[in-house]
């Protein structure tokens, strides 16, 4: 039977959202905690944009190292063959890359305005595959981008000719959220019957459906024979009004009637990480959780009604679907409410000693912790906010990659 899979994209659609970002170190730690939750594969960034260069580079030595193992980190770029180019330039140790082009007339006709035609296309495509293989590319995904408002037989032909190339994934991507769960479900089914490939469904929010959408079409390819690769964000976080969350998901596939009994999960995913992981998305972009957020919500756990908090009191699956302790939520939050010693971007040592060692961190001599320090100054004028805990741990175990993280080297 083949199984549902997820690729979660914050680090590549989430940081392109408008208004909102990421530090690299950040970024560094969303990649860790996917990596924890069991995600099969994180779309860490753009490998033809300079800034990201380092970190793209950084982030590949931690999956060499063990650390960041064995979540694939995949690339995103434009299905061009001069990008493909520019990309093992400039990151050389890439494996996994996803290609995107523009498939609807829409696109061609008003995006490209006369200068493409469906079969330049096809062709476009082809070649920045066939690159991205001489290269060395182990898994090569192909993107149509607004395949929902894409003809559906001229879809089956770009699909077959990515084939035909050896493309492992092709991405369906409802890139305006104008799917339902009824016409993705036909769509990615006829997709993938004449296609014959596993599918990547890319589902946006602009009508409240990403997470609908993402399950009717899960259940398309696997009904249709083949695996399905989820994007999801963390807090649903991606341009406009978002992409189908993770957590949100990940609880709908696993959690809603029947679904499971026939279409599962190809790795666990360990939802007790989905807390933390959901907090800490929400600290670095600067966005609240919305209190009814499913799984991660400040209300999703919450009862106060006469009859609903009798029923909870007598037995919790009264009202409640799954328990707040399989999200890893339920310990009490520490908050300081006296005084605060902080490490800042004008931090001293002895400041930034009593911070380390309340975290049990400890330095071989006066002249690591300042080199430490140092590092985490630097972190901090990148953030422009409080490291939390674990960005201090990586920062004093990986000192090296920590220096390459933080190098943002504006062209010479
Ligand atoms: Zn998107």
């Amino acid at each position: 039977m083949p199984k549902i899979y997820f690729i979660d994209v914050t680090n590549r659609d989430g940081v392109q959202t408008a208004k909102l970002g990421l530090s690299k170190l950040e970024k560094t730690l969303i990649n860790m905690y996917l990596n924890d939750m069991g995600v099969f594969q994180s779309e860490f960034g753009f490998p033809t944009t300079r800034h990201e260069t380092y970190y793209l580079q950084a982030n590949l030595e931690l999956a060499e190292m063990g650390v960041i193992k064995p979540i694939r980190l995949g690339g995103w770029i434009r299905a061009i063959v001069d990008d493909v180019e520019t990309a093992f330039k400039l990151v050389p140790e890439l494996r996994h890359l996803n290609l995107s082009i523009s498939t609807s007339d829409q696109m061609i006709q008003s995006k490209f305005r006369g200068k493409k035609t469906r079969k330049d296309i096809i062709n476009g495509m082809l070649a920045a595959v066939d690159a991205a293989r001489a290269h060395g590319a182990e898994s090569i995904g192909v993107n149509a981008e607004d395949a929902s408002r894409t003809d559906l037989d001229f879809l089956i032909e770009f699909g077959l000719a990515a084939k035909e190339h050896g493309t492992d994934r092709l991405r369906y991507c409802d890139t305006l959220g104008y799917d339902n769960p009824f016409t993705i479900y036909e769509s990615i089914r006829a997709l993938v019957e004449k296609v014959g490939l596993p599918v990547e469904l890319h589902c946006h929010g602009d009508l409240g459906m990403a997470e609908a959408n993402s399950m009717a079409g899960a259940k398309g390819a696997i009904d249709g024979g083949q695996d399905v690769y989820i994007n999801t964000t963390v807090n649903g976080i991606g341009e406009r009004a978002g992409n189908a969350d993770l957590v949100a998901t990940v609880l709908a596939v696993t959690k809603s009637k029947n679904f499971a009994r026939k279409y599962q999960l190809g790795n666990p995913i360990d939802l007790a990480k989905a807390w933390k992981t959901a907090r800490f998305a929400s600290y670095a972009f600067g966005v609240p959780i919305p209190i009814n957020q499913p799984g991660v919500g400040a209300n999703a756990f919450a009862h106060s009604s006469g009859i609903h908090a009798d029923g909870i009191l007598k037995d919790p699956e009264n009202y409640e679907l799954f328990s707040f302790e399989e999200l890893g939520r339920g310990e009490p939050d520490f908050v300081e409410t006296g005084r605060e010693i902080i490490a800042g971007q004008y931090s001293g040592i002895s400041g930034f000693s009593h911070v380390m060692g309340k975290m049990e961190v400890s330095f071989g001599s006066k002249d690591d912790a300042r080199e430490i320090l140092e590092l985490v100054r630097y972190a901090n004028v990148e953030a422009q906010k409080p490291l939390v805990q674990d960005e201090l741990a990586f920062i004093a175990k990986y000192p090296q990659i920590a220096r390459k993280l933080l190098t943002l080297k504006p062209l010479e």
